[in-house]
């Protein structure tokens, strides 16, 4: 019997579908409610798999749709004692992976299964692995994709027509997307809306169909509504610029009684000084002009807002070219540049020497910032999944 989405006294399990085709191709995995109060995307894979199910398209490949943390989905709540997005370090993985992690918490137990699933399908040895990671927000606004900067995932976020934001693996470490990332997958976050609009549910859907079809498992053909969907998430986009870069992250903790001003949408304009919300010491002000984004409107989590601001999409096709031309590489010739002991993927940069737009410079040409402590900033360039 298929689950009623209205039914209280949701019932999640792990595995919501695994769908194999006829033919050998890609490896699409699809994650829904990794935060148990967002259950949008974990409905919206149950669409997705009975669909299949019922009209058997020619399928190349596999779609494994998975719940996160589907204790917490089945009590409505974000999570029980540790936010299971936030778990993903690799010196934690690796010691679950040893299996000497005991299941203090019920994150450590879903965290040790969802590991357990994903092995088991990359130990398949697809092709090409492709990772989908549905998400919903606490305050309204248009849906939007999020990616570590690499061309194949800009590739694939670009293809959902939403807005796409760049950088978010700087200001938070421990994502389940970023630990599929440095494997060398390619790996979209998607947001879908607001957690309960029933908008969200469809939003998702569709951004998983037109994932379907771009990674090559079902030909457009297959999906007679895809332009529909195209269209609904374009629509529910329009008027925004089409990729933004995280500025600026609000870190907050339960002690600073941290509280939004009430009516802020996601993508909101804002200017440098503008009051954004109160916290113990009084009010919290913009420290740029930019857009807010991700608002928090809700008691869980450590992120108060972001603040990101446009790119142009000209710096985008320039950054594609410099990468392409393997520009990289003259970046340690550059004065205050150097590599990490040998290893080309890391640079080592003196802020005081090379002084503009370095982290500019490092984000063009594939780059994210590791870690600073003083004067030196550590750069480390993003793993690339196959085009
Ligand atoms: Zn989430």
């Amino acid at each position: 019997m298929e689950i009623s989405e209205k039914t209280t006294g949701k019932r999640f399990q792990r595995l919501i579908g695994n769908y194999k085709g006829t033919v050998e191709g890609p490896l699409v995995i699809c994650i829904g409610g990794i935060h148990g109060n967002e259950s949008a995307g974990a409905f919206a894979l149950q669409r997705v798999v009975t669909r299949l199910k019922e009209t058997t398209p020619l399928f190349q490949g596999r779609l494994l749709a998975v719940a996160g943390n589907v204790r917490a989905l089945n009590a409505g709540v974000r999570y029980f004692r540790r936010d299971l997005n936030r778990m993903w370090l690799p010196a934690r993985v690796q010691t679950l992976s040893k299996n000497t992690v005991a299941h203090e918490t019920a994150e450590d137990a879903e965290q040790q299964e969802l590991l357990a699933i994903i092995r088991e399908a990359l130990a398949q040895g697809p092709t090409k692995v492709i990772f989908l990671d549905l998400h919903t927000t606490s305050s309204d606004g248009a849906p939007f994709a999020l990616i570590s900067d690499t061309l194949t995932n800009r590739r694939l976020a670009q293809a959902l027509g939403t807005p796409l934001i760049l950088g978010l693996e700087e200001s938070i470490d421990g994502t389940i997307l970023n630990y599929i990332n440095e494997m060398g997958h390619a790996a979209i976050g998607f947001e879908a809306g607001q957690h309960d609009a029933p908008q969200s549910i469809e939003n998702h859907v569709a951004a998983v169909w037109i994932t379907l079809v771009e990674a090559g498992c079902l030909v457009p053909e297959a999906v007679p509504d895809l332009a529909a969907m195209r269209a609904t998430l374009r629509r529910a986009s329009r008027g925004l610029p089409s990729v933004f870069e995280v500025r600026y992250r609000h870190a907050i903790t339960a002690a600073d009684a941290f509280v939004m001003q009430p009516g802020f949408a996601n993508f909101a304009r804002v200017e440098k000084q503008q009051p954004v919300a109160e916290d113990c010491r009084g009010a919290v002000r913009a420290n740029e002009s930019g857009f807010l984004f991700m608002p928090l409107y809700q008691a869980l989590g450590e992120d108060g807002f972001f603040l990101v601001r446009e790119i142009k999409p000209f710096w985008l096709r320039v950054s594609s070219w410099l990468r392409r031309a393997s520009a990289d590489e003259l970046l340690h010739w550059l004065p205050g540049v150097h590599y990490l002991g040998g290893d080309k993927n890391s640079l080592i940069i003196n802020t005081k020497i090379a002084r503009w737009f370095v982290i500019e410079i490092c984000h063009l040409l594939g780059f994210r910032k590791h870690a600073q402590t003083g004067e030196q900033l550590i750069i480390s360039r993003r793993k690339q999944a196959p085009e």
